[in-house]
């Protein structure tokens, strides 16, 4: 759907439309997209890598300053922008949308909200310029949707004020082989939980194998070993760190929404050309009802996304709103990209039409930042305490 109409189908007081700096920015990054991203996403996912100079590009657009306040150096823009970033990138590559949303969210985010200074000071400019490479790290192989089971250790340096050694396994850390810097939960105490800086190049820091995934597999996903990597603390409780994962999940539901109205446009498209029975696809009830439905939950998960974008621009709480429109777009989605190859047929299993790539990226998004079965345990946590009953 064009921005336009779009535009016209919200309730204007619920959901701002965007400044006339942030339409251009993303015209901007529409055009990237166009130039630098699409007709690139099959050969990155043949070389199960992005090229390393992307995120300098990417800084140059502006896609790694924004959640940065002007007064830190940033373009401090909404939240709103940052989702419509997301969405633009996974049209054109969801695996790239899903680090932008990490890296922005989670890890310059992390730096804006409980770095000091000095750790700004030294990380946020090459951060923002793409020079320096990020990754967040809080999966564990016994810790995934029970994040508080984090079992690396971090203990203090002696002397050394701010200084920790770490010492554990992260894994299924996205762009974790590539990063120089990664933001690192840890266990400080029996109970309590922490957040670090780690700079990769250290011999405490050992890589131990590349994942591979059915989709978004140009990104880089990894299992690493820390044995007494040198940490620098960023003051904050887990939940501190933790709740940077509500503007997340707005980011991955950008991802979702993005591949749904990709998966979509290539559909419509698809079933105006293909004839059989002597009528184009697109004439026949059962494919209207497909793409309807596809409209459908394009529009719905958009709506949800662009809300909980203007909550959180409005400084209210998203932990409802960014699970429902995490958990809407991630599953609608999947439905969008299923239907999206139904309506190629057999073509659409092949490697030759996007719709099967599409497919497969969708299904990340169910799973990363929270799995659905969390958004669900969040969403009914939430109504359950505003019920009176
Ligand atoms: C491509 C990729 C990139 C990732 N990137 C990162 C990253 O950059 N940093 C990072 O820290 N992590 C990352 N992750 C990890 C991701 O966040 C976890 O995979 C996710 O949180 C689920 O954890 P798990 O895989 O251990 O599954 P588990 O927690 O073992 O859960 C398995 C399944 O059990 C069910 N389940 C679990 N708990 C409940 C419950 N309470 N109620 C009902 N059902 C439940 C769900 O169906 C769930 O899918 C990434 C994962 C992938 C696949």
């Amino acid at each position: 759907m064009s921005q336009t109409t779009m535009e016209k189908a919200q309730s204007g007081a619920v959901i701002p439309s965007l400044t006339d700096s942030e339409g251009q920015f993303l015209k901007n990054v529409r055009e990237f997209v166009a130039k630098e991203v699409l007709p690139n996403t099959r050969t990155w996912e043949e070389n199960t890598a992005f090229p390393d100079e992307i995120w300098e590009k990417l800084g140059k657009v502006g896609m790694l300053d924004m959640v940065v306040p002007e007064s830190m150096g940033g373009s401090g823009r909404s939240c709103r922008a940052y989702v419509e970033m997301c969405l633009e990138l996974a049209k054109g590559d969801p695996a790239l949308s899903m680090n932008l949303a990490a890296v922005n969210a989670l890890v310059i985010g992390h730096l804006v909200h409980f770095g000091s200074d000095a750790q700004r000071e030294k990380y946020l400019k090459p951060a923002m310029e793409g020079k320096l490479k990020l990754a967040w790290g809080l999966t564990e192989p016994d810790a995934g949707s029970d994040a508080r089971r984090v079992k690396t250790v971090a203990t203090q340096i002696e002397g050394e004020d701010g200084w920790w050694h770490l010492n554990g396994e992260k894994m299924f850390i996205t762009n974790g082989g590539k990063a120089d810097l990664i933001v690192m939960v840890a266990r400080t105490g029996e109970k309590e939980l922490s957040a670090f800086l780690m700079e990769t190049d250290q011999p405490g820091f050992e890589l131990i194998d590349r994942i591979h995934t059915i989709g978004v597999r140009a990104s880089n996903t990894v299992r690493f070993k820390l044995n007494n990597a040198r940490a620098w603390h960023t003051p904050c409780t887990f939940e501190q760190a933790i709740s940077l994962l509500y503007r997340g999940r707005l980011g991955i539901a950008a991802m979702a929404v993005g591949i749904a109205e990709k998966a979509m446009e290539l559909a419509l498209e698809y079933s105006q050309q293909r004839e059989q029975f002597n009528r184009r696809l697109c004439d026949m009830q059962s494919v209207q009802n497909m793409l309807a439905d596809c409209g459908m939950d394009v529009e719905a998960a958009k709506l949800l996304l662009f809300k909980g974008a203007a909550m959180f621009d409005r400084g209210e709480d998203i932990t409802l709103q960014s699970s429902y429109a995490k958990l809407f777009a991630s599953e609608a989605a999947n439905r969008v990209t299923n239907r999206a190859i139904q309506i190629h047929g057999g073509r659409g299993m092949t490697f030759e039409y996007l719709v099967e790539k599409l497919w497969r990226d969708a299904k990340l998004t169910e799973i990363g930042e929270g799995c659905s079965e969390i958004q669900r345990l969040v969403i009914s946590k939430q109504l359950l305490r505003g019920s009176n009953v």
